[in-house]
């Protein structure tokens, strides 16, 4: 009987000593776990924290010590948070990138669609970045010595108008969203389909005037 019990007993120690050995092996990779997640979000926050004075600058027009920080924040970080490709983008149009700038907005774009937070305002700057970009081309064209058509009053031939190029004679806009289509009446060729030639003149100069409805 007693032989017995000692047996037993030496199980039942064997057993406590396994699971404190256990235990203490395990806390001791918690230890080097927690250690880890610390230095992680230590360097998570340094460049949270880098992004928003990045963002902070550019609010307040210091576009070149922003566009430093966002930097900062691209290489330390291997993946990009959506907000960034928007503020990014708008910055770079200040400093006059507008390649750059439309790269960025169009990311922002396609990742939030038309329901992120800076959705209206990524189109807006999407649309200066388009304008901005073709004026400096104009610029370079001409600065090249290139001839460019707008200069030109373009004949339209015998007939004297020309297909709609906008809604190339359908008389509908169709506007591709993120989700869906949206069709809308052509706000150039007054629901004929096709320009008068001087209209078509002026709407290659950027001249011709839609109509609201
Ligand atoms: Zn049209």
């Amino acid at each position: 009987m007693r032989y017995h019990l000692t047996i037993l007993l030496s199980f039942f120690l064997a057993a406590v000593l396994a699971s404190v050995n256990g235990f203490s092996q395990q806390s001791e990779q918690e230890k080097l776990f927690d250690l880890e997640a610390q230095k992680v979000s230590a360097r998570q926050r340094l460049i949270t924290h880098q992004l928003d004075s990045a963002i902070l600058l550019s609010d307040q027009g210091a576009y070149e010590k922003a566009d430093e920080k966002f930097k900062v924040v691209l290489k330390n970080l291997k993946s990009i948070p959506s907000d960034f490709t928007f503020h990014f983008g708008k910055n770079s149009f200040h400093l006059g990138l507008y390649k750059q700038s439309i790269d960025w907005l169009n990311k922002y774009i396609q990742l939030k669609g038309t329901s992120g937070q800076y959705s209206e305002a990524a189109v807006d700057w999407l649309a200066k970045a388009e304008t901005a970009l073709l004026k400096e081309r104009e610029v370079q064209a001409r600065q090249a010595g290139e001839v460019l058509s707008r200069d030109y009053d373009i004949d339209c031939g015998a007939a004297g108008k020309v297909l709609c190029p906008i809604c190339s004679g359908t008389t509908v806009v169709v506007k591709k969203g993120y989700l869906n289509e949206t069709y809308k009446t052509c706000p150039y060729c007054n629901r004929v389909g096709f320009l008068s030639c001087e209209d078509y003149n002026k709407l290659v100069r950027g001249e011709l005037i839609p109509s609201s409805n």
